[in-house]
């Protein structure tokens, strides 16, 4: 048990926090956040945007300041990037994922995110924590590359702390001395996050693995371990892209990836330990609402819900 947490702590009233994007709501459907990594043209990002709908994203990600390792790779479109993401949720009505890096940026940046997020690099930035926790949006909370359970929560908490309850956390790898993955994606994260806090969890199996051929068997595994959802990197032309262009997800294979998804959602319904016994009146009917007492569960008709989250 992760002692000192106030706000993010598990609470016995609350077993998830439903975190409520333009009606999108995270840690009650499973959700599919998708994307390009950057934001290169408007082109680019709203053919990405047309396609990833039609899939059943149900959020657009797409990075207009990027925190790259060199100063001289290609840093995003700054304001630009962000106008393009405004016409990309104009055209499909997708709301925006977008990070911001700096304090001096979250107010303006607000403007045209949905949700901000935090990268893994800013995780600790506590200055723009308090900044983000102010200002009220929804966030998105990327682990670190080297932090553990307890700091990433504690994180939360400074988010919390500034009366911004909206908060989704995403695992997104951590550095071990395993070098054959970009990072080692730690989906014992998810049940860890249920059992140590009611904020949703997500997975972002593409920066956490690098290698594009894993991140479907990543993706489903998260959603099989109870993730909340998932964070993609999707382009409609990998090869060109100005940054991750060896994990970006071509559309026919983002999806194929939506399609196992649905059945693997239908799969855990059928296994879902929220089915009541058969002694109990409501046995049997299909989606029968309530959990069995002491059990915790998702929501009950889960594929339902799911299939609901696809147009
Ligand atoms: C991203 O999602 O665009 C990104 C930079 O990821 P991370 O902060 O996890 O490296
Ligand atoms: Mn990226």
């Amino acid at each position: 048990m992760i002692k000192n947490l106030k706000l993010a702590a598990s609470r016995p009233d609350l077993r998830r926090s439903v975190i409520d994007v333009n009606g999108v709501k995270v840690g009650q459907d499973f959700i599919v956040i998708a994307g390009p990594c950057s934001v290169e043209t408007e082109m680019q990002t709203i053919q990405t945007a047309i396609a990833v709908k039609k899939a059943g994203a149900k959020m657009l990600r797409g990075g207009a300041f990027k925190p790259r390792t060199s100063p001289y790779a290609f840093q995003g479109l700054g304001l630009k990037g962000l106008k393009i993401l405004d016409k990309a949720k104009k055209e499909t009505g997708l709301p925006i994922v977008t990070e911001v890096v700096d304090t001096r940026d979250v107010s303006w940046v607000g403007e045209y995110a949905d949700v901000l997020q935090i990268g893994a690099r800013n995780m600790q930035n506590f200055s723009l924590l308090r900044e983000v926790g102010k200002s009220g949006k929804p966030i998105l909370l990327k682990r670190g590359m080297y932090s553990t359970l307890e700091e990433w929560l504690n994180c939360a908490e400074y988010i919390l702390a500034e009366g911004n309850p909206n908060v989704i956390l995403c695992e997104r790898g951590i550095r071990t001395f395993e070098t054959y993955t970009r990072n080692t994606l730690d989906l014992s994260m998810i049940p860890a996050v249920h059992a140590e806090s009611h904020l949703p969890v997500i997975i972002d199996p593409s920066h956490g693995t690098g290698i594009l051929s894993m991140i479907e068997p990543m993706s489903l595994a998260a959603c099989i371990a109870g993730a909340d959802g998932l964070e993609i990197e999707v382009h409609i032309d990998p090869l060109s892209a100005l940054s991750d262009k060896e994990q970006q997800m071509p559309i026919p294979m983002f999806e194929a990836l939506m399609e196992k998804l649905r059945r693997t959602r239908a799969f855990m319904e059928e296994i879902a330990e929220d089915k009541r016994p058969a002694t109990s009146p409501e046995a049997g009917t299909p989606g029968a609402s309530g959990e069995a007492p002491g059990v915790v569960s998702r929501k009950p008709n889960a594929s339902a819900a799911f299939a609901d989250a696809v147009d």
